[in-house]
């Protein structure tokens, strides 16, 4: 849409995504105005870019609590946790089994936990957390008796990612996720830059996306503060839309590619066509981009794309049903002027 904003651009699809999901399913929906959830909020209280709303656990950050914590696990780490309530009836086997899936499936280091009883915490960790750190805790995570308090330390996106997916886990194994009911939010403040492993900046989505606060925002901010106006449409754990206020000034793109190492010359050589067409007066532009797809999928209630797909891929892209792909004669490639350069095998 030209001359749009974010703004109008949720409200269009706030009018047309509940209804393509009422028309057609009898689930529940969430109301638009949908929530709005920053992207970093996202990523510390869920662990995910793309949250599943009808799952009520929460991931909160106990670092502090644990400043000077005796167990060795936790010795500088960020530390996340998670509250479950009506823990009760647990057998051990319950937290060895989570612990089980978040090492081998999570990659996590480790999966400590405790018990909120009525005498004091038990179980697991307990021993080596001090009344003190009991009492913050409680406060902290709302944990009453019975609750148990599950903690994943590690480096600070380790651990949002390996908390993310023990939240996802504890909500099935618990059967906390709320049932028939489509629950949707919106992603937004996505950073635009983010540092690379080696330290330098790179964009962090997408590069052609506005900056939040424009050229000055570039010139003034450190850019890892500066988000961008690019937001995603997610339903219960789906990215079903993704769009962005685009950038259409020539003067902002030099300056954002600047910043993420591309000088003007490279930036006129790879991207030549949208830099030359931002000089004769691009009219300020948004969209987004709903995954039709995805969309079908949750309406069918199938939690596979490939199942309202036509024509699904395998796992190696190979089309089945098609025999794609497959070998193309002599006269096909000469059509389009490709020579094959293929190790003889
Ligand atoms: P250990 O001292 O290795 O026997 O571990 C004691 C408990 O701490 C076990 O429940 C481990 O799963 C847990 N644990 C170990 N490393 C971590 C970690 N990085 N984050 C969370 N829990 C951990």
């Amino acid at each position: 849409m030209s001359y749009a904003t974010q703004e109008d651009v949720f409200e269009v699809l706030e009018r047309v995504i509940p209804n393509v999901f009422k028309k057609n399913s009898d689930y529940k929906i969430t109301e638009a105005p949908f929530v709005r959830i920053p992207y970093k909020e996202a990523m510390e209280k869920y662990g995910s870019d793309k949250p599943d709303l009808r799952n009520p656990l929460v991931i909160e950050d106990v670092t502090e609590i644990f400043e000077n914590t005796e167990f060795n696990a936790f010795k500088g780490k960020t530390i996340k946790a998670i509250k479950t309530d009506n823990m009760e009836e647990k057998p051990r086997k319950f937290f060895d089994q989570m612990s089980e899936y978040a090492v081998e499936e999570l990659g996590a280091k480790g999966l400590a936990w405790v018990k909120v009883e009525k005498e004091g915490l038990a179980g697991g960790i307990s021993k080596f957390i001090t009344e003190e750190q009991k009492e913050k805790l409680e406060k902290k995570l709302g944990a009453k008796e019975n609750s148990a308090i599950f903690f994943i330390a590690d480096e600070l996106e380790k651990a949002q990612k390996v908390a993310g997916g023990v939240r996802i886990e504890l909500g099935k194994r618990l059967d906390l996720i709320e049932k028939d009911i489509y629950k949707f939010c919106w992603i937004v403040d996505f950073p635009m830059y983010e540092l690379s492993d080696e330290g330098t900046i790179d964009f962090n989505h997408n590069p052609f996306s506005m900056p939040q606060g424009g050229l000055e925002a570039l010139n003034t901010k450190d850019p890892l503060d500066i988000y961008a106006y690019q937001y995603d449409l997610v339903c219960n754990g789906y990215e079903i839309a993704s769009g962005a206020v685009r950038n259409h000034d020539q003067d902002i793109m030099i300056k954002a590619f600047e910043i993420a190492g591309y000088k003007e010359e490279d930036v006129k050589n790879r991207f030549g066509a949208l830099y030359n067409a931002f000089s004769y007066g691009t009219p300020p532009h948004a969209g987004a981009a709903p995954g039709i797809d995805r969309i079908i999928m949750l309406i069918a209630k199938e939690d596979n794309i490939r199942e309202v797909i036509a024509f699904p891929k395998n796992k190696k892209a190979r089309d089945l049903l098609m025999r794609a792909p497959s070998r193309v004669t002599e006269e096909q490639l000469k059509d389009v002027h490709i020579k094959l350069d293929l190790d003889e095998k």
